[in-house]
């Protein structure tokens, strides 16, 4: 027999980290009569993280003030056909204001490999239809993924017109890899403004992200498929690391709670089951991680490892004296560059990736989804280095044991995604980037930004001589990368976007690589 007392407190915990449950008792009472005075629904729908037996769904409520106050029954429905003549589940499900009305729904029982249609309701209120499926069995014969990575869309620096095109390519699912908002006040020559100042309380992060919510075409990217995420610095702070702070803006007393409410809001803006909250919301405040890494099966096809080089990453090294953050170094001169008890991926993550990685386990395909570019990048053109220090540059031993890890379990066709530096860059991951002649044992593309801006191409030449184990770059071009993998090969289009300062820009292929599968080479295609 259940406790009674267990039971409620259960769904207490369940209810505080927003999990659907069928409200105990009829309380959409009042509010049919409630008239709405906005559509609750403006910021649209998503969906996340699937799995062979269920999605999440989420929407968050927009409403008056004087309604902000009530917590709400939301009706959903899950179809599928898009016009909801097969309803498949539907229920209710608590938006509250201590997460700001957003709703997780996780429906269970569903079927692999499945297209489903999903909405929402509140009185007279209904949400767009969102698009979503849920993953091949796991062990399942697989023949294509179609996948999109995508990262980094600063508001200022352009539209968004990306994700239309995203939206065109029809993609199994998006890798969205970091840098969802930017927290800064506005930007130089910005193409749209945001307002409010510098993002520091839980209310800032609210409304910024619900100021990049209200883009249409990022709506639509939503709307179209399930996402796969992880975040970068942007989301908390510029150039934070683990419980450190960045260097940018207004100094902030704690820096623990202004992390920890930055966590709340991507929580409550983006579809992400609740066992992320490892310690429900009220964990969040007492530093408690919100467990974004993880691994997701596409049949036999790929496993998909999602990665977080950001929550657990130990603090920059040789940064300008009395200050924090980034920067570009000469690692001859920093004597802890090659400390080997530095980590990016934090222990825990990193035991948990040499697990992942065996070749007894994973799929034909493995990536690694993380948010930076992986490969050195020298800056400086013949001896010596300059190195930057944030990403991988600046924990190169940690690099090296992931390196070494892929070689010894040899990972079968590991391929590495990732953002971070606003510029497409293709090639071949080293077992020992030391040696040039080392043996590649994997392929990296990272890609370009939605919208945030870079230096450009005036370098690049030289840049891409001086780091040999990349075979392409560029350092002008905004949009996103397009992998499509079948059990022979991996074909992976950059594509990028005309004018991003237009907000209805057209697209085009940049250029697009082939990898056959069982040879780490980066083939033109
Ligand atoms: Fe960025
Ligand atoms: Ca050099």
């Amino acid at each position: 027999m259940i406790d009674p007392r267990a039971e409620l407190t259960r769904r207490r915990c369940l209810a505080w980290a927003g999990v659907a449950l069928a409200p105990a008792w009829g309380s959409r009472w009042a509010w049919a009569q409630q008239r709405l005075t906005q559509d609750p629904f403006a910021l649209g729908v998503a969906s996340g993280f699937p799995q062979p037996n269920t999605v999440v769904l989420w929407t968050r409520l927009m409403l008056s003030p004087a309604q902000a106050s009530h917590k709400l029954a939301v009706h959903w429905e899950l179809a599928l056909d898009e016009r909801f003549a097969q309803i498949v589940q539907q229920g209710e499900a608590w938006a509250l204001p201590e997460l700001a009305h957003a709703v997780h729904v996780e429906p269970q029982g569903l079927a692999p490999d499945r297209v489903y249609h999903y909405r929402f309701r509140l009185g007279d209120a209904t949400s767009a239809v969102g698009r979503t499926r849920t993953t091949p069995a796991l062990g399942a014969e697989v023949q294509r993924l179609r996948l999109v990575y995508a990262s980094c869309q600063r508001w200022e620096h352009g539209h968004f017109a990306a994700w239309r095109h995203v939206v065109a390519d029809e993609p199994d699912v998006v890798l969205f890899l970091g840098d969802y908002i930017y927290e800064y006040p506005g930007a130089a020559q910005a193409v749209r403004t945001v307002d409010g100042g510098w993002v520091l309380t839980l209310d800032d992060y609210r409304r910024r992200y619900a100021l990049y919510k209200s883009d249409a075409a990022l709506q639509a990217a939503h709307a179209a498929c399930p996402w796969l995420m992880t975040w970068d610095d942007h989301e908390v702070h510029n150039d934070y690391a683990g419980q450190s702070a960045g260097d940018s803006g207004p100094p902030v007393d704690d820096f623990a709670a202004r992390r920890a409410a930055a966590y709340q809001a991507y929580y409550e803006h983006m579809p992400l089951p609740a066992r992320m909250l490892t310690r429900a919301l009220v964990g969040l405040a007492q530093g408690a991680e919100l467990r974004l890494y993880g691994s997701t099966a596409w049949g036999r096809l790929a496993q998909l490892n999602v990665l977080d080089a950001r929550q657990y990453k130990d603090p920059q090294v040789c940064t300008q004296p009395s200050r924090r953050g980034s920067r570009l170094v000469d690692p001859s001169q920093c004597a802890d560059w090659q400390d080997a008890q530095r980590s990016l991926l934090g222990a825990a993550q990193e035991r948990w990736l040499g697990e992942q990685l065996g070749a007894a386990r994973g799929g034909a395909w493995n990536i690694l989804a993380q948010q930076s570019l992986l490969g050195p990048r020298d800056f400086k053109s013949g001896p010596g280095q300059t190195l930057w220090n944030d990403g991988w540059d600046g924990y190169a031993a940690a690099r090296t044991r992931l390196t070494q890890t892929l070689a010894q379990q040899r990972t079968r066709n590991a391929v590495c995604l990732g953002g971070d530096v606003h510029e497409n860059w293709v090639g071949h991951i080293l077992a020992d980037y030391a040696r040039p002649d080392s043996t590649p044992v994997g392929v990296e593309f990272c890609g370009t930004s939605i919208s945030s801006r870079s230096g450009g191409n005036a370098k690049l030449a030289a840049h891409l001589a001086e780091n040999p184990h990349f075979v392409f770059a560029d350092a002008q071009r905004k949009g996103y990368g397009l992998a499509d993998f079948t059990p022979q090969r991996l074909t992976t289009t950059l594509r990028v976007v005309q004018d991003v300062t237009q907000a209805d820009s057209g697209a085009e292929t940049l250029a697009r690589f082939v990898v056959e599968s069982g040879q780490p080479k980066v083939v033109p295609g």
